[in-house]
Parts: structure tokens; sequence; C-alpha cells
């Protein structure tokens, strides 16, 4: 499963991150804190460093993942666990006793079979893994409940994070349950109940003029200054990002320990599409699933899309862009993991598509009015994308699909307020009402 293993480098500290020294220098890491954990491996040339905060390699500066020397796992083992993604506690760098953690918990939300949106859409099996459901109604607190264990072990004082939104909410909630000081930064035009979701947890949200690349840069620049800072999403970057594979793991063992042949996901970074691809990958090496080909398709809105723009370019050249879409949570014009999202869906045969703000809209009604789920408009993106894969023959309708809703609709009302709304206003008669014509 190691990726080349180069010998591990122990001196030096990756070049950025002044929240803690490399283990070689600190005495008080204590034993098993990131679990099967080895050491942070280069995407790029495999070259390994100790485990720490660290998110470029020293040598390429291509970006860390986590590596591990992975036990035997077994699928009983799994079952046993709690319902939640510390279930895979073996699989992901967090301690054995991370069950016992503050955090609130996410993960083991529903798999739910959608016949009502697959006949609409005639396809034969599709299936939504509604991550709707996780604490603070987002796929971030599986990446959060990661981040926040390193933090912790690292000996974080602060816990922060650049965000389009959902990510915010998610440290908040979560810092604020572990007793731990949050900062969190968004762009200032984010939606107003993003915005509510994350100030009702803490007094510290920083909006900042300019776009989330804006947001992002500036927390770099805040992660190099100030001591003692985790931001989630820049130095334990590695840690942070292997939550995602949850939902690889759990879309698996909840179909029954196999893995789907199609699966449709949102990108903004492209955190979240590779590392459910990454977490297939370990299910096979590890014998926990079958090996068999699967096809990961990525969605994208039209108005930041530039990673479907590469994709139906034929380029791995990812150009830059200045958002402007109504899916804000996807708001990322530069996507640190894009090139990575591009090298997935055309080796496994899948694809990136890329639909317009009417079409996210539209998707956000289609799943609410064909399986009563509420999504907001990243899911609105991911499903119209669906549609529009099957409708263009890149998508088998055959095949079993499994399209995830990474958030909840409630947090963006506006994108379909304007839609939707009362058939009527009426006196309290029942002459009013019959001349409705609804009954
Ligand atoms: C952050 C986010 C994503 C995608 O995240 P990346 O890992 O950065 O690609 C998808 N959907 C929602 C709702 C999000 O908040
Ligand atoms: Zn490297």
């Amino acid at each position: 499963m190691s990726a080349a293993v180069t010998e591990a480098h122990t001196g030096s500290s990756a070049p950025q991150g002044a929240l803690a020294p490399s283990r070689a220098d600190d005495r008080s890491l204590r034993d098993g804190a990131f679990g099967h954990a080895r050491a942070l491996s280069c995407r790029e040339c495999g070259h390994e460093i100790a485990l720490g905060p660290h998110y470029a390699c020293p040598e390429c500066f291509g970006p860390l993942e986590v590596a591990y020397d992975f036990p035997l796992v077994t699928r009983e083992q799994i079952a046993a666990g709690p319902r939640n993604i510390w279930r895979y506690q073996p699989l992901l760098p967090v301690p054995t006793d991370i069950t016992e953690s503050p955090s609130t918990e996410p993960g083991f939300t529903r798999l739910l079979r959608a016949d009502n949106l697959a006949r609409e859409l005639c396809l034969e099996r599709l299936w939504v893994k509604d991550d709707s459901t996780n604490p603070t109604n987002s796929f971030k607190d599986r990446v959060v409940a990661c981040a926040l264990s390193a933090a912790r072990e690292l000996g974080a004082k602060v816990f922060a994070c650049p965000s389009t939104g959902n990510l915010a909410n998610a440290v908040a909630a979560a810092g604020a349950r572990a007793g731990i000081k949050t900062v969190v930064f968004i762009p200032s035009d984010l939606e107003r109940p993003k915005q509510v979701n994350s100030a009702i947890y803490t007094e510290n949200l920083v909006a900042v003029n300019g776009t989330y690349d804006d947001v992002n840069r500036l927390a770099s620049e805040i992660a190099g200054e100030e001591e003692g800072w985790a931001f989630v999403n820049v130095n334990v970057r590695p840690f942070y990002a292997e939550g995602s594979k949850t939902l690889g793991f759990e879309i698996a063992e909840q179909l029954g320990w196999r893995l789907p042949d199609q699966v449709v996901i949102p990108v903004a970074s492209g955190s979240q599409l590779t590392k459910v691809e990454k977490g297939f990958r370990e299910l096979i090496a590890l014998g926990l699933v079958e090996d068999k080909p699967y096809k990961i398709f990525g969605a994208q809105a039209t108005g930041c899309s530039p990673v479907a723009t590469a994709y139906k370019g034929g380029t791995d050249a990812i150009r830059p862009v200045k958002p402007d879409t109504i899916a804000k949570s996807l708001a990322i014009g530069n996507p640190a993991d894009g090139i990575y999202v591009l090298d997935i869906c055309r080796r496994t045969g899948g694809a990136v598509e890329d639909v317009s703000d009417d079409e996210v809209r539209a998707g956000i009604l289609l799943l609410a009015r064909t399986e009563g789920i509420f999504t907001e408009t990243a899911g609105g993106t991911t499903v119209a994308c669906l549609k529009k894969l099957v409708e263009t023959g890149q998508l088998d309708p055959t095949q079993e699909t499994v399209v995830i809703n990474t958030g909840m609709g409630l947090k963006t009302l506006d994108a379909v307020g304007g839609a939707v709304g009362p058939a009527a206003t009426i006196d309290p008669s029942y002459a009013a009402f019959s001349a409705t014509g609804i009954a």
C-alpha cells in the first residue's frame, strides 16, 4: 500500500508551519498520536518526512499526504466500532483512544437508494450518500474531526481555517466543543446563513474582502507568522484530507463491502474526490473489498470550473479563475488538488463536468422533489452534473451509481427562495381554498 518508500527524514522540518516542531525535536508527542500513520509522503517525488504540521515537500514542494503501516483490519472489527467515522480508526491518522474524543462524531450518514431520481434520469441503480446530516450539516465535519485530532496531538492553541463556508461552520463547532480557541476566515460575500452558522459557535469569524483564494493566501501568511495555530486545511492539511476517505469507506461498507461502479463527487479544492478514491484503493489493498474497476466523476459549477475546463481541453494545465457562481461552497478558483482530480477521473474512465447556475437550482429542486432531500448549491451542482453526464452518454445508466450530497439546503436558501414559495395566499375559508384549484 505504501507509496515509494524513501528513508524517513527527521532532521530539518518542512519549510512552513510555525505550529510545532517535528517529532524529532518534540518529545511531547505521545506514542501512537497518529495511529498507524508512518510518515508524510510527497505525492510527487515520494520523499518522506516525519509526521508533523507540514504540507509541502521540503525537496520539491509537492503536496504531502499521510502514509501508513496498516495493521490487519477485518470487516468484523470495523462493524463492531462506533457508528461514526472512528469505526475506521486503524485507517486514519488518529490515536486509538479517539473514540473518546470531544468532537461531535460525524459520519456513518445514510446511503439512500434513490429509485425516484433514478427513474427520472433513466438510471438502473442509484444511491445518494447524504452527508447533510453530519453535526454541522456538511461533509466538512469529517475532515475537521481528523484535523482537530492532529491539532490537539501537536499542541495547537488555536484552531483556524480559511473557508468557503461549511468548513468554518465545522471548525467553529468542533473547536467550541473541544474547548479550543477558534478563528475562521471567510470571503465577505458569503451567504448569510453560513455566516450565522459560524458566528453562533465562535466570536472570531473574520470576513475578508476578497475571493476564497485571497482568504487562503492570507491564512498561509498567518500560519507562517503566528505560533501554535493549526489551520485545518493549510498546515495540518494532510491530516484533514484523510477524513474524506471515510466517505469512500462508508459507501463501500453500506453497499455490503463492495465498491460501486460510478461515483459523482463535487470538486472545490479537489481534496474530497482524491481522498474518496484513496479510500477505495486502501480497501482493495487491505482485502476489505474485491478489486474491481470503478469510475470517478467530478462536478463543478460553470462559474468556477477550472478543472472541468482542463478536462475538456485535454490538458493538465489548470488555469485559475475568478469565481462567479451561486455554488459558493465550491468557489475555489485555484484548486490545490485539481491536477490529481484530473488524473483520477481520466485514469478511472470518469470525467469532470460543469453546469450553469440555472442547472444548479434545477438540480436542488430535482433532488428535493424526487427524494425528499434538501441539498445546498454544491449538491445541486452534483445532481445536475449527474443528469448531464447521463444525457451526454459519459455515465453508463446500467451501472450502479452513487452521487454524494455534501451539504444542506437551509444554508443556501436564497438560491431557490425565489423559485419556490406558497402556491396561494388565501383567507381562512373553504371557499377561498376551493378557488385555488389545489384540491
Ligand atoms: C468543501 C465542500 C466541497 C468540496 O471540497 P473539496 O474537498 O475542497 O473539493 C463539496 N461540497 C461542500 C458542500 C463543501 O462544503
Ligand atoms: Zn517531493
